[in-house]
């Protein structure tokens, strides 16, 4: 507005200065001319000096390195890729034998060990670890028959029960239509796979889980869900998926105050399910010096 002001009192001064029609002319040009000049500079100037006084106010007065953490260094672990489990992993069946396991009910598990792979001996009963476990990543593979024998439930059915009681459903949900909530990757009857990833029949499949054990108080009260993540085939399944309770085939699921470390557990389910290539890694909260 200021430079507009001035910019008339030039025009009036110039009037009364000159009657030339010419040079009036010539004045207002270069009085126009200087002005706009004037007025780019000053909103540059304007820009600049607000852009300069917020640098200003918001100089970092921390160093890059003050929010750097060294302090536990991970510890290293070797992963040799292919089927190898990582060199820090608890190897559940390596295709040997089954030292790591049990029946159930705690007498020798009567599974088939056989090429490499363990197969149920259907209506010999569920094994377990020996070992227990809370939060771990888990590998596990399987394989349902070749030679389809049932339908739905009944056709190549096993499972992956993490703490012997959340299960993660084995079954061949290649073309065999069931309750999506029952079907290979569903946590039974609680969260249905987000997709199915399910191979052929007779084809070996992989189970990858990211499992957070629950948590309860010194009641028994529960404290914290468990929580499933699962990947099938490399396939994303089940996404941080939150747990209501322990399976429960029917009625809905309860928790109930359980162990620190549980069993893993695999089921017979009178299907001649394989599995081979086993391990967990337990999770720590966090990173340990230990073995570095
Ligand atoms: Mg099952």
């Amino acid at each position: 507005m200021r430079l507009e002001m001035s910019l008339l009192m030039s025009l009036q001064m110039g009037l009364l200065m000159s009657l030339h029609r010419g040079r009036l002319l010539a004045l207002f040009l270069t009085l126009l001319v200087t002005a706009t000049g004037c007025e780019g500079r000053e909103e540059a100037g304007d820009a600049s000096g607000a852009i300069g006084s917020e640098q200003i106010s918001e100089a970092p007065t921390q160093r890059p390195e003050e929010t750097e953490v060294w302090e536990p260094e991970p510890r290293v672990v070797r992963s040799l890729g292919g089927d190898s489990p990582p060199s820090d992993a608890t190897v559940l069946f390596s295709g040997t034998d089954l030292m790591a396991w049990t029946h159930e009910d705690g007498r020798e598990a009567e599974w088939v060990v056989e090429d490499g792979v363990m197969t149920v001996a259907p209506g010999t009963g569920n094994i377990q670890t020996r070992q227990g476990f809370g939060d771990v990543q888990l590998h596990i593979e399987w394989r349902t028959p070749a030679e389809i024998v049932g339908d739905g439930q009944g056709r190549g059915n096993s499972g992956v029960f993490l703490m012997g009681r959340y299960e993660l459903q084995v079954l061949d949900s290649h073309q065999n239509r069931t309750y999506s909530n029952g079907q290979a990757g569903s946590i039974y009857k609680q969260h249905v796979p987000l997709v199915n990833a399910s191979r052929a029949p007779g084809i070996w499949q992989s189970y990858d889980v990211v499992f957070i054990a629950p948590r309860f108080a010194p009641d028994g009260s529960l404290v914290s869900p468990a929580y499933m993540t699962a990947f099938h085939n490399g396939v994303l399944i089940q996404n941080h998926a939150e747990l209501r309770g322990p399976m429960a085939y029917i009625g809905l699921p309860k928790y109930e105050a359980h162990g620190d470390r549980e069993p893993l557990l695999l089921q017979d389910h009178s299907n001649p399910v394989s599995f081979r290539n086993i391990w967990v890694r337990e999770i720590s909260a966090s990173p340990s010096l230990e073995g570095s």
